[in-house]
């Protein structure tokens, strides 16, 4: 679409943000409408979406969404033909380490997994370091393993989404920052760097920009709160295959690793509160993650491969924000998916789809529609 072509152009949907949730929801869409995507940077998923560690967990995260990690499984598992090439999803496992001194923490969290996950397991010490021989037995007193989790193929599952989208006719727009949306005559005036479009219905997908985008349209904030992860890749020792490990974390969130293409993908687990921006990593928070994983994983790691940070965007109760905004006519939130918006992504951009398009839901989508909407944080 050139500048001029754009200039004027309306459309039945624009979603204001490429990331997964953006290309997710507009690739539903465009089945049946005219759908444009506006997308500040000049490549769709430079920020979040192109910095996660790629895991799939059922047992990650608020009821609604485990609800919509499950919801997900068939899709992921079996996705439309033409959709990718590579499957999207890789075994994995996932082990939660338990110390001596965590002890206490154990039955309680293997009962919440339990509720959701009846094949979670127990394992004891032996079993433990039979699967990552090269831990600290120390960090082994139990441990709770997922055997359900897997690794992610964000690439394929984003890339997935815009292929199809552009497929489907739908429009995107790269370098287009917007910077005015405003309402007049039934229909949102969205003025972006490379021209203006129209729509009855505006999606802000703007992940952790998605309250100053409300704020462009003379909306309130929801308390959207962009929390920096941090997450680096180092070699271990020569002769040291990691492949079949499973990913690791401790049960109170205070790293994880996992085999990343023979390396290890490596994170302190950090939450830190951030204004929305291009997040980069920390000396400080690299540091602290070498050392907590040093003490589980005795490696002598020497030297970070690569390291980045993203920022993971939440709202005070942990579950993404999706729906009309009773504020103003026309305008849909599909924002808040903290550290869950990939794993998550099919079934709640379908469901967010079908939202934006007042279709009727049936009774597990009413039921998690009715947790998501914007209206529980407007009194
Ligand atoms: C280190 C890390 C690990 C993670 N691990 C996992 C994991 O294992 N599994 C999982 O499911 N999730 C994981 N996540 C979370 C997941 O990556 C996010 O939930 C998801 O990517 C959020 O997608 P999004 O589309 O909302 O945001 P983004 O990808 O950030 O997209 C928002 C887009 O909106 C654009 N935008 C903002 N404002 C404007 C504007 N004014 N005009 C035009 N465009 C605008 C931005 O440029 C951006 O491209 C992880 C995240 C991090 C950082």
């Amino acid at each position: 679409m050139s500048d001029s072509e754009t200039d004027g152009d309306t459309f039945d949907i624009i979603v204001i943000g490429a990331g997964i949730a953006g290309a997710g929801i507009a690739w539903n869409l465009a089945a049946d409408a005219r759908v444009a995507i506006v997308e500040r940077e000049d490549q769709p998923g430079y920020h979040t979406t192109g910095r996660s560690a790629a895991v799939y967990l059922k047992g990650y995260g608020t009821e609604v969404i485990r609800d919509l990690t499950v919801l997900s499984e068939a899709f992921l598992a079996g996705p439309p033909a033409d959709f990718s090439e590579v499957p999207l999803i890789h075994p994995r496992g996932a082990l939660t380490l338990v110390r001596p001194d965590q002890m206490d923490r154990l039955d309680r969290y293997l009962a919440r997994q339990r509720r959701h996950l009846p094949h979670v397991e127990r394992l004891d010490p032996k079993a433990i370091l039979a699967m990552v021989p090269a831990l600290d037995p120390a960090y082994a007193a139990a441990a709770v393993y997922d055997g359900d989790a897997r690794d992610l193929d964000v690439d394929a599952i984003f890339q997935g989404f815009l292929r199809g989208f552009r497929q489907r006719g739908g429009k995107l727009l790269t370098s287009a920052e917007v910077r005015t949306v405003d309402h007049g005559n039934g229909l949102w005036h969205v003025g972006t760097a490379r021209g203006s479009l129209h729509a009855p219905v505006v999606v802000n997908a703007a992940g952790a920009w998605a309250d100053e985008l409300a704020a462009l349209a003379g909306l309130g904030p929801l308390g959207m709160v962009p929390k920096r992860r941090t997450a680096l890749i180092v070699r271990p020792p020569d002769g040291l295959d990691v492949s079949g490990w499973p990913c690791v974390d401790d049960i109170d969130e205070q790293f994880y690793f996992r085999p990343e293409a023979g390396k290890l993908l490596c994170s302190p687990a950090d939450t830190t509160p951030s204004e929305p921006c291009d997040a980069q990593p920390e000396e400080l928070d690299i540091a602290i993650a070498i050392d907590r994983i040093e003490r589980a994983l005795p490696l002598g790691i020497r030297r970070v491969e690569r390291s980045w940070a993203g920022l993971r965007t939440f709202v005070a109760d942990g579950s993404p924000v999706v729906g009309f905004d009773p504020r103003a006519e026309g305008f849909f939130w599909l924002a808040g998916q903290g550290g869950y918006g990939i794993q998550t992504s099919p079934a709640l951009s379908q469901l967010a789809a079908r939202l934006a398009t007042r279709l009727e839901l049936n009774g597990k989508e009413l039921e998690i529609a009715a947790a998501l909407g914007p209206d529980r944080f407007l009194g």
